[in-house]
């Protein structure tokens, strides 16, 4: 097993030559990242105005294919919005999967609602659209005014969150028309997915909303912020007014008309987004070659490398391997972080944490399989 990992090590120091410690996944500053964020303070406009905020969203809404998109903080902050916007109220039921960043479910709890955790597919490590076919068959019922309420807690499930795991997308599809059927909105957590595609169409772009990431461990970074994207009007004209304090718009008068949110990415964030947005054709293509030479590696070698299902194209934010078991998962982190190369394990299980050990589950068998096995493996741009 040693050996295996060692030729792994030497595999792994060949490509990030003159790195001692190789991080998971390091930010990329190549293009015009210094000369826009000088910008921004000759300008003076530094916060939640300015051009580069709206130019951000242009480009995103372009990248995307989607008619609008609206710049946040942060992740989680586009999630949430993104729940609010959706009609998800305090008390209501959120369906998303176990296997996650705790973001998903944290912001389920911020809009006031209860993850309700449904398994993933072991082959796209994303919401399963068997598993949530057969968990609402069990457990959901429609209401003659058109509600969906889950039968056992008696709760409105008020919207989906499935999450495009390390960038592989899920059966999107699927699971939006088993939604559809339900008359639950869903929302895609495509935090991880900028530059994935399922059939042809980018992540973020099948459910009703789609919320992305640009934290500094992400494909593309501006330090914190985030996006959502729709192709609905009135729900991107609430989404901006709700996360611009609810400002109704007057040259100097201050009035709000809801409970609104600072929620709108600054200026200087979106400068850095702007200049990341340029060279995402160029990212994504060199961490396809990373992912080209990974997957000759591992053709003959210890540890099955994760592929997009098929007509899914994947990013590549994290390169992903499947080990044989818990011992041997544990006995390769050991051994890589010995030697400075960094690796990490997936996410344990959301139900496992203490917030959210009493939410309903369906069950978990494919989660708990993959929780056992996936390691995430050095992905960083090389120069
Ligand atoms: C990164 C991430 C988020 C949150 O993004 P932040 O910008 O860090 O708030 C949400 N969901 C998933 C799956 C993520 O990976």
């Amino acid at each position: 097993m040693t050996e295996n990992f060692q030729s792994f090590i030497a595999f792994v120091r060949e490509q990030f030559p003159g790195h001692d410690f190789i991080p998971l996944h390091a930010p990329y500053f190549g293009g015009n990242e210094k000369k826009y964020l000088l910008d921004t303070i000759d300008s003076t406009f530094v916060s939640s105005v300015g051009e580069y905020v709206n130019r951000f969203e242009a480009m995103m809404a372009e990248i995307t294919g989607a008619k609008f998109a609206i710049a946040t903080v942060n992740g989680t902050t586009a999630l949430h919005l993104a729940l609010v916007a959706a009609g998800v109220k305090p008390g209501d039921e959120v369906i998303t999967q176990p296997l996650t960043f705790v973001a998903t479910a944290n912001a389920i709890s911020h809009a006031g609602a209860v993850p309700v955790f449904v398994d993933v597919d072991r082959d796209t490590m994303g919401l399963s659209p068997e598993a949530l076919k057969s968990f609402l068959a069990e457990n959901a019922s429609i209401n003659n005014e058109g509600i969906c309420f889950n039968k056992t807690t008696g709760k409105k499930i008020a919207a989906c969150v499935p999450m495009h795991t390390f960038g592989f997308p899920l059966r999107i599809d699927e699971v939006v028309e088993i939604c559809d059927q339900y008359h639950i909105p869903v929302i895609e957590d495509a935090a991880e997915s900028l530059g994935s595609y399922y059939k042809d169409k980018h992540t973020g772009n099948f459910g009703l909303m789609g919320t992305f990431s640009f934290n500094g461990n992400k494909t593309v970074t501006c330090g914190g912020g985030g996006a959502i994207i729709t192709n609905d009007d009135a729900l991107a004209k609430k989404l901006k007014h709700l996360s611009t304090t609810a400002k109704q718009p007057h040259a100097w008068e201050f009035a709000h008309d809801d409970v609104g949110y600072n929620y709108r990415m600054p200026n200087l964030n979106a400068a850095l987004a702007c200049a990341q947005l340029e060279q995402l054709e160029n990212i994504l293509a060199n961490k396809q070659a990373l992912a080209d030479r990974y997957k000759d590696y591992f053709a003959d070698s210890e540890g099955q490398l994760v592929e997009p299902i098929a007509r899914a194209k994947a990013n590549n934010w994290l390169h992903t391997i499947i080990l044989k078991n818990k011992e041997e998962k544990e006995a390769f982190l050991k051994f890589t972080n010995g030697q400075k190369i960094m690796t990490r394990p997936i996410w344990r299980l959301m139900n496992k944490l203490p917030m959210y050990a009493t939410c309903q589950t369906g069950s978990l068998e494919n989660a708990a399989w993959l929780e056992e096995r996936v390691v995430n493996i050095p992905s960083s741009y090389r120069p």
